[in-house]
């Protein structure tokens, strides 16, 4: 199977911002929008830095998804480096949403592999539905996902732009990803925030499907985005899928990824979240990428159906270990220590029994 991409992408300073600090990356075989955040420009280093990155690793696409994360890890290594040595630079970082073009092997078939660390979004529109086929790393996301606002008051959360993940802020990160099938006219747009903040996915879908040219439908989301209120910098890729398995063959729903039901999340199904679990997350109040206007806040509980399910394991097995304990336990004391029974019945105070059985 050939792979036949056509994209267009487009981005804008917005109308409040002086600096563009999102960066891009369009390409054969991978796309990334990356939204950077620091101080001094330091966020268009941070964003640079992680486009740099997946463009030397993954230009010829990425053998697997696996190799995607670890360029993402790598990304968000280097970044994490670079702020180290350079004070100006100091608590600099991104977010990042790539999609790449898995070419395949003797074993595989060619698909796609979509990963994100942050508030930035990969979209899926197939057969005229348009789903999140990323799920953002923010509070607004963690509020939603506990029930404890709506989507709608989401969009206008004045801390919606606070991400509990992004790249270059610990020495280590979590990247979610996963495997996607190669559909004929699948039609994939990544974003920054930027975007979601000022058109939400109704809008988003209307210009998407309103746009058949790739670039036209990039420039023309950007375009509603600062006519919005433009009050971040917007970016925006639109990649097409011109050749791949036939669309009746899969059904949109279930690649619903992004569902509000937790339990749907595709990392549960292709866990390669990887890079390791950061220690001891910032502090709720430390103040991060002031440049921006964007506040980290450390979250390592989020409850998700990731993390359910993560319990639900550890539940089982701790209920087996205990239950092979209690047993071996049970046969040791056997035969040394008939004793105890008596011992613990007559310990318990006979005295207080009949004080509240009363009269
Ligand atoms: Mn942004």
């Amino acid at each position: 199977m050939n792979v036949t991409l056509r994209w267009g992408a487009a981005t804008h300073a917005g109308r409040v911002r002086e600096a563009n600090e999102d960066s891009f990356l369009a390409h054969d075989m991978v796309f990334v929008v990356a939204d950077g955040m620091g101080g001094h420009q330091a966020g268009e280093v941070a964003s640079a830095m992680a486009v740099d990155v997946l463009r030397e690793r993954l230009t010829t696409g990425a053998p697997s998804a696996d190799v995607l994360v670890a360029a993402v890890v790598e990304a968000n290594a280097a970044i994490f480096q670079t702020a180290r040595r350079n004070a100006a630079q100091l608590g600099m970082g991104t977010t990042v949403t790539v999609l790449a073009v898995v070419p395949g092997s003797d074993s595989t078939a060619p698909h796609l592999a979509v990963a994100n660390v942050g508030d930035s979004r990969t979209y899926l529109l197939r057969g005229g539905s348009l789903t999140r086929e990323t799920v953002d790393h923010s509070y607004v996301q963690e509020l939603l996902d506990t029930g404890h606002i709506t989507e709608d008051e989401a969009r206008n959360h004045p801390r919606r732009n606070i991400v509990t993940r992004a790249l270059g802020i610990e020495p280590s990160v979590r990247v979610d990803a996963w495997p996607l099938p190669l559909v004929r006219g699948d039609r994939f747009i990544l974003c920054s925030d930027g975007l979601v903040d000022e058109v939400d996915d109704t809008a988003i879908r209307e210009l998407a499907i309103g746009h058949p040219d790739p670039q036209t439908a990039a420039d023309q989301l950007v375009a509603a985005a600062v006519d919005n209120g433009g009050r971040d910098n917007v970016t925006v890729i639109v990649v097409d899928i011109l050749d791949g398995d036939d669309p009746a063959t899969h059904d949109p729903a279930t690649h619903d990824f992004a569902s509000t039901e937790p339990a749907a999340h595709p990392t549960a199904q292709f866990p390669v979240t990887t890079g390791g679990v950061a220690a001891d997350p910032l502090a709720p109040d430390t103040p991060q990428a002031v440049g921006t206007g964007r506040r980290l806040t450390g979250r390592s509980a989020q409850i998700t159906g990731r993390t359910f399910a993560f319990l639900l394991v550890v539940a089982i097995v701790l209920t087996v270990i205990i239950t092979l304990v209690a047993v071996a336990v049970t046969r040791s004391s056997d035969s040394p220590a008939p004793t105890t029974v008596p011992t613990t019945s007559s310990s318990t105070p006979a005295s207080t029994r009949p004080t509240t059985t009363g009269p």
